[in-house]
């Protein structure tokens, strides 16, 4: 297939390298002038764009994806794919979907998670919003990029299943680094608290794969000094999304907003760079 990549930051580069080394002929266009291995470097995005089957999209927020998206249309083929596989709120990803349907061309958001590793490993999860036949189309380069896509429903979609499973994650991590805190003050060791809680209704992602306290679970950031991992401030950048879209939904998340919360105060003291699990360290210095 002839596919055109637009954004080849930390997520974007390597998801375009496994696409050429898949035997894709890929053009790559990003504004900060980024050359990949495998993949031509376009001089402009209209470049990349022409005469493709499908435009992937890996950018930093709606906006950027709105204007991108906008260019890619009126450069595009009619029988081009665009697949949005950033981040983005809900609004902005049914906008560019409403941009595309308006010129006959089809489009998805599918949004990812698994993180830099995942993207270079080809192991990321897609979460899909789109038409059946637009799916379709996309899923053999979802096969490549990742090791699973789920099709979640029409426009959007994708980006819903994204922010609700961050939010989770974005609270869980919080319980879990509390209950640490909790441990230390009350004298409980570690590594007891991390064998009782881990084996038992406590269990959940957060604690038991990636543990927020160094030494006493299966290897993660906290072992490797908080070096990301996922970063605090990506994941206040999805809780955000998630409590916009509560309030405007009228979705009654409490917690979800308390979890904003406390990123945005850690991101603000000095958390920018740390992994999200990195609350735990901050608890522990008071
Ligand atoms: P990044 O900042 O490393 O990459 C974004 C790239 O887009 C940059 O290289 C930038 O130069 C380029 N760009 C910006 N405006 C552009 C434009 N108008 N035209 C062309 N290129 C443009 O970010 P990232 O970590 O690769 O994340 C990309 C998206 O993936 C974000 O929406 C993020 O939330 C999401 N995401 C990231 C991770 C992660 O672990 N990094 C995990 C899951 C999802």
């Amino acid at each position: 297939m002839k596919i055109g990549f637009i954004g080849l930051g930390n997520m974007g580069a390597p998801m375009a390298k496994n696409l050429a080394a898949a035997g894709h002929e890929v053009a790559g266009f990003d504004t900060a002038g980024v050359s990949v291995a495998g993949v031509t470097q376009a001089a402009a995005m209209e470049d990349a764009v022409r005469g493709c089957e499908v435009v992937v999209t890996m950018l930093p927020n709606g906006a950027i994806v709105r204007t991108v998206h906008a260019a890619i249309i009126a450069a595009a083929d009619p029988e081009t794919l665009i697949i949005d596989c950033s981040t983005i709120d809900v609004e902005s990803a049914r906008a560019a979907h409403e941009a595309a349907g308006e010129k006959g061309l089809m489009s998805l958001d599918a949004p990812v998670s698994g993180g830099t590793g995942g993207a270079a490993a080809g192991t990321l999860t897609f979460m899909v919003g789109g038409s059946e036949a637009a799916f379709a189309k996309g899923r053999p380069l979802f096969d490549i990029m990742g090791a699973k896509a789920v099709h979640c429903g029409e426009a959007g979609a994708g980006q819903a299943a994204k922010i609700c499973n961050n939010m989770i994650l974005g609270i869980s991590m919080i319980g879990v680094c509390e209950a640490f805190h909790l441990a230390d003050t009350l004298g409980l060791d570690r590594k007891a608290m991390f064998d009782v809680a881990s084996t038992s209704s406590g269990s959940c992602w957060s604690l038991n794969t990636y543990c927020p306290a160094p030494g006493v679970g299966p290897e993660s950031p906290a072992d490797h000094g908080y070096k990301p991992g996922f970063a605090a401030e990506l994941m206040l950048k999805d809780l955000d999304l998630s409590q916009t879209a509560a309030e405007k939904n009228g979705a009654a998340t409490e917690l979800g907003r308390h979890a904003r919360d406390v990123y945005k105060a850690f991101v603000e003291a000095g958390g920018k760079g740390k992994d999200f699990s990195a609350i735990l360290e901050k608890l522990s210095a008071g």
